[in-house]
């Protein structure tokens, strides 16, 4: 059978489903106005939470490197542990243990490679893996990838957890525990101190995936852990995103010594790809800088989401129990959810309608994420069109 042949009925049954999805093009850079598929339009939909991706510091120093006797080259020409970890890797490395407080991080470019990584090396066949419902793509991939049994624990459901931990325990099988920080497509965080009792209680070890906590939440935007005032233990593993409120690009585990040389030893996602360049890790050094110190911004933020939520409700819209920057509008129907999206597009919005697969049946929403660089005027623009597509369309 033809390539064509396979897959143009699974393509056109796709377009007939409305879950058809299509890249916008981008023609601005990564900020509240943006040019996208030749509209302006205000963006709420990306992850660059604090704006940082188009900050001109983090551009300054990359001029900066390229302007002075630093002798860097663009390439980084291997994996790490062949000729590809230079200076800026090793550097930044560190920085992230000493602000995070863990004894070691381990880059990776980005964080799905991360989350391949992690549950791949540590779990072992007779190991079992107890994960959220609703945890990210790449943590159900990296799942698959070990050798361990899996479970699915229903979303934030602690006694469910609690109950095959006691299973596992009757069968001495080692477990993790794996969740995302915050989840990426509700916006709620996981119950981070029950599930490092949990975890302690029963002897897991505890898996974090905190792409959306990291430079949001806690003092020096540390996280998740720092939110709830807890501090990660010997057994707890925490992977972190660079693409989100960094704005910039990659990923790194953070853990203990152990972990940290177990994963350079044997984690394949690690070792059979190259480096990313080490200009990347110089302006993810420059951007930590700003995210340490962006206590202004995760206050202008916190404030976003207060005036997002509150005008929201006002106007009867369906909101999902989230305190983070990810504001889910629930809307059920692939169709209603592209329709609104689409007519919210028309008045100048850009907001991404997020269908199955990535969310359960009949759980379409428009996922509005907001950003310390998005103004109040914008804020009440949006809700004034969602209150407009309301009347006009429906829910
Ligand atoms: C975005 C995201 C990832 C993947 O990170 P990338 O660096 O974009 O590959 C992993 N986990 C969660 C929860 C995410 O939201």
């Amino acid at each position: 059978m033809s390539i064509q042949n396979r897959f143009q009925p699974l393509l056109k049954q796709r377009e007939q489903e409305h879950l058809y999805r299509r890249r916008p093009l981008v023609f601005s850079p990564q900020q509240p106005i943006m040019q996208i598929n030749g509209i302006e339009c205000i963006n709420f939909s990306s992850n660059d939470y604090l704006g940082l991706a188009n900050h001109p510091n983090i551009k300054q120093a990359l001029l900066n490197s390229l302007n002075t006797e630093d002798d860097i080259s663009y390439g980084s020409g291997a994996a790490h542990l062949v000729t590809g970890h230079h200076l800026h890797h090793h550097l930044l490395e560190d920085e992230l243990a000493d602000w995070l407080g863990v004894e070691r991080t381990l880059l990776f470019s980005t964080g799905y490679m991360a989350n391949l990584a992690v549950q791949q090396t540590l779990m072992q066949a007779g190991d079992t893996i107890l994960a959220d419902k609703l945890n990210h793509a790449s943590l159900i991939d990296g799942a698959q990838l070990s050798a361990a049994t899996v479970k699915r624990y229903p979303h934030l459901d602690m006694e469910a957890l609690e109950r095959r931990l006691k299973q596992a325990q009757a069968q001495n099988s080692q477990v993790m525990i794996v969740t995302d920080g915050v989840f990426s497509m509700d916006g709620d965080i996981a119950p981070l101190k029950t599930l490092q009792q949990l975890a302690q209680n029963y002897q897991a070890w505890l898996f974090v995936d905190d792409a959306h906590g990291i430079g949001t939440l806690g003092k020096q935007g540390k996280g998740c852990f720092e939110h709830f005032g807890l501090e990660p233990d010997e057994n707890t593993i925490i992977v972190g995103t660079l693409g989100k409120a960094f704005g910039t690009s990659g990923a790194f585990v953070a853990g203990s010594e152990t972990l940290i040389e177990t994963l350079i030893q044997f984690a394949r996602p690690y070792i059979y790809t190259t480096a990313m360049p080490q200009l990347n890790a110089l302006a993810i050094r420059e951007a930590l800088k700003l995210v340490k110190n962006a206590e202004a911004s995760r206050e202008a933020l916190q404030q976003n989401i207060k005036h997002f939520r509150e005008g929201a409700l006002k106007i009867g819209l369906n909101l999902w129990p989230s305190e983070t920057a990810i504001q889910p509008i629930m809307l059920g129907k692939s169709e209603t959810a592209v329709a609104w999206s689409e007519a919210l597009k028309q008045a100048g919005f850009w907001v991404g309608a997020i269908r199955p697969p990535t969310v359960p049946k009949n759980q379409a929403r428009l996922r509005v994420t907001l950003s310390a660089s998005h103004t109040v005027e914008q804020i009440d623009q949006l809700l004034q069109a969602l209150h407009n597509i309301q009347t006009r369309i429906g829910g």
